[in-house]
């Protein structure tokens, strides 16, 4: 997300950074550098000129205070994330609920911008919020629409209310009022009512939506676009906010790097926040739309808040209270051991791809980071989780006991080789390690504001990255003195 842009700016802003004095022609040039890879990015021009104006006017005046003591290159960057954060809606907007129940939530967009899918992560989102979401299938247009709909509910287990068999068939606005009422004979807290779309903006489209609309008079229209279709996003929203309105805008696509800036301006053009955004096929690739955090994302600070919220709930999703249980574990000094690390690599698996992880971390555009990012090897999580399930109850309590008969045995258990049993050890060493510094360590909160890429072997569970077998040489059957040994 935002690759190019956020390797552009981090470039000029190192620059900014390394300088002791700044001049005016220092922010001449700094701004003219943020123009450009803002317009390259796809960022609307007058939003673009209004950022940069701002940016060049304050910069100056902080220029003029030269105040003693504070980094002026710091200040200017300090300058432009507020601005941007400003660009993208200020402060996150959060789901207007229906003073009574349910609230209903209607997603209008084009065809193929990702709606139903979104209706299925919207509903996983808000179940796993405690809600209890109903799904409604308006979308009998698209074929095959309604039975995705169905297909994407059951997967995330949130019920589907679809009466018509859609391609065609049924009429959306009885359908959805009717959705309406089933929610409320059920008692469903929400209900996403999922329409259809067209190929492009057209009066058909729009007249229909304005239908549903005004039949369940809906607490949310959010307007679901993909950010992959570039200053398009901008237009289509302007049309169907002067066609239908809308009160929010989910993102979706936003994965993928190309063109993706005009996601930047579609807040400051339609004047409406974006609300959530979809980065993948997979319901767990969503995410609550923070214009501070992503601003830190744009300029290489990374967004440790939505990991840190991300590995909460990917936790909390494997048993209700791992993450308390070890989140007490921690503070209380207890001994960290194979079990919890099961449990850490099952929630990252569930996090996503590891280059996702990792690209939200301070530093992810620095070029030794992404050559890290670029050798991970997807598979050494379930690889890793095969080794772990093949130990004995006692090895995952006390894994000092596993020598080198065991490390043959637990390889033959789970179908690997003991250099990769041993690259499992030599993991946890280091997790188990990282756990004792992080306790020391207090505020761990505050990396957010640090650029800087922490170790690699700062994180629990952090998979090994493709590794050729290691030359032989005799190894200790002492983890932590074998993790030495490998320096
Ligand atoms: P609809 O016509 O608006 O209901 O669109 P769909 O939900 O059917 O999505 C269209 C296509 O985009 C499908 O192939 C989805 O799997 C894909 N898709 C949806 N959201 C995302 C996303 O965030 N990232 C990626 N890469 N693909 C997505």
């Amino acid at each position: 997300m935002f690759d190019s842009l956020s390797n552009r700016l981090t470039k000029t802003f190192t620059g900014l950074r390394n300088r002791g004095r700044i001049n005016p022609v220092d922010i001449e040039e700094t701004c003219e550098e943020i123009r450009v890879a803002l317009l390259e990015a796809d960022v609307a021009g007058s939003v673009v000129s209004l950022l940069v104006e701002k940016v060049r006017t304050r910069s100056l005046e902080q220029i003029s205070l030269d105040k003693k003591g504070i980094n002026p290159g710091q200040q200017i960057i300090s300058i432009v994330h507020e601005e941007l954060v400003s660009i993208l809606g200020g402060s996150a907007r959060r789901l207007r609920y229906a003073k009574v129940a349910p609230t209903v939530i209607m997603l209008a967009g084009l065809q193929g911008s990702g709606k139903t899918t979104l209706a299925g992560k919207l509903a996983a989102y808000l179940k796993s919020e405690g809600n209890t979401p109903v799904l409604v299938a308006c979308d009998l247009q698209r074929p095959n629409a309604v039975d995705q709909l169905q297909i994407v509910g059951n997967s995330v287990g949130v019920p589907v209310f679809a009466p018509e068999p859609g391609n065609g068939v049924g009429d959306p606005v009885k359908v959805a009022k009717a959705g309406i009422e089933f929610a409320k004979q059920k008692v469903h807290n929400f209900v996403i009512v999922d329409t259809a779309g067209r190929l492009g903006v057209d009066k058909e489209l729009m007249e229909q939506a304005k239908n549903i609309r005004d039949a369940i008079s809906p607490n949310e229209v959010l307007f679901v676009v993909d950010a992959m279709i570039g200053q398009d996003a901008v237009n289509t929203a302007q049309a169907f906010l002067d066609g239908v309105g809308f009160d929010g805008i989910v993102l979706t696509k936003m994965d993928g790097d190309a063109r993706g800036g005009a996601a930047l301006s579609i807040a400051s053009v339609t004047g409406r926040p974006v609300m959530f955004l979809s980065t993948g096929e997979k319901s767990s690739e969503f995410e609550p739309f923070h214009p501070d955090r992503m601003a830190n994302r744009i300029l290489g600070m990374g967004d440790v808040a939505t990991l840190a919220e991300q590995a909460k709930k990917a936790l909390d999703g494997l048993d209700g209270e791992s993450a308390q249980k070890l989140e007490a574990k921690f503070v209380a000094g207890e001994k960290f051991t194979f079990d919890d690390f099961l449990e850490q690599l099952q929630a990252m698996k569930k996090m996503g791809s590891m280059s996702k992880i990792l690209g939200m971390l301070p530093g992810a555009q620095s070029a030794a980071m992404k050559k890290q990012i670029a050798a991970i090897d997807e598979n050494e999580l379930t690889r890793a989780e095969a080794i772990i399930h093949s130990m004995t109850p006692s090895e995952r309590q006390e894994p000092k006991i596993i020598n080198g008969s065991r490390r043959a045995r637990i390889a033959r258990g789970s179908g690997t080789e003991v250099f990769q049993v041993n690259n499992v050890l030599d993991r946890f060493t280091a997790a188990q390690k990282a756990m004792k510094q992080m306790r020391n360590q207090p505020g761990l909160g505050g990396a957010a504001n640090v650029p800087g890429m922490p170790p690699m072997s700062g994180m629990a569970g952090m998979p090994a990255q493709k590794v050729a077998p290691p030359p032989k040489r005799s190894k200790s059957g002492n983890p932590a003195k074998r993790a030495l040994e490998g320096r």
